[in-house]
């Protein structure tokens, strides 16, 4: 556990010390990459998240009228996707993330969710803030497709990973 805590603090630093040109310059391209996935191309259905904390930015997927996006939204120990379009209001929840306001949405309408991560490791396992809420509400959907966004300086070898960790299916980066 020390070990995540550790690499957690690392990464989030240097994600911190990101300069805006840095972080517009990987978009571009982490959008490019993401544009032409597979199970980009093919879902209809596809969970953003709200980004925080120098997060990968992708909310400008939205413009894609082909698709329809969701949000998630903290219920309980686990997430909930709600539908979400440009004029969807959102508020501040208790993790002092922009969720929306609204109904709830069934998450098996869900083909694809993209999810930030601070790390990801050859495995594709996965580092988050450390409340193990994408670890939840993953182990409850196993069917659900899953790509982590990154920069790529948050790839690394190894994470020290525990039974409850859910791997994702593949990884997008600069
Ligand atoms: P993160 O994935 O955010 O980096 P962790 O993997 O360290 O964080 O998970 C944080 C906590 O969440 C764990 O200590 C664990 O108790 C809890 N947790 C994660 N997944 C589950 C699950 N499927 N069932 C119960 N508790 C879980
Ligand atoms: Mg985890």
């Amino acid at each position: 556990m020390d070990m995540k805590q550790d690499l957690r603090q690392k990464m989030l630093t240097k994600r911190l010390e990101l300069t805006t040109t840095q972080q517009e310059n990987s978009l571009k391209i982490i959008l490019m990459h993401l544009k032409n996935h597979p199970l980009y191309k093919r879902a209809r259905h596809i969970g953003l998240y709200y980004p925080i904390k120098n997060e990968v930015s992708i909310l400008s997927l939205l413009s894609d009228q082909e698709k329809t996006f969701y949000l998630p939204k903290v219920a309980g120990q686990t997430l909930i996707y709600v539908q979400y379009h440009a004029n969807t209001s959102l508020v501040r929840s208790s993790l002092n993330i922009l969720e929306p306001v609204g109904n709830l949405d069934d998450a098996s309408l869900l083909d694809l969710v993209l999810i930030p991560a601070l790390a990801i490791d050859k495995n594709n396992h996965r580092l988050g803030f450390g409340k193990g809420y994408f670890d939840r509400f993953l182990a409850d959907h196993p069917h659900l497709k899953v790509i982590a966004i990154i920069y790529q300086f948050q790839k690394v070898e190894v994470i020290e990973h525990e039974p409850h960790d859910m791997p994702v299916d593949d990884v997008i980066s600069d």
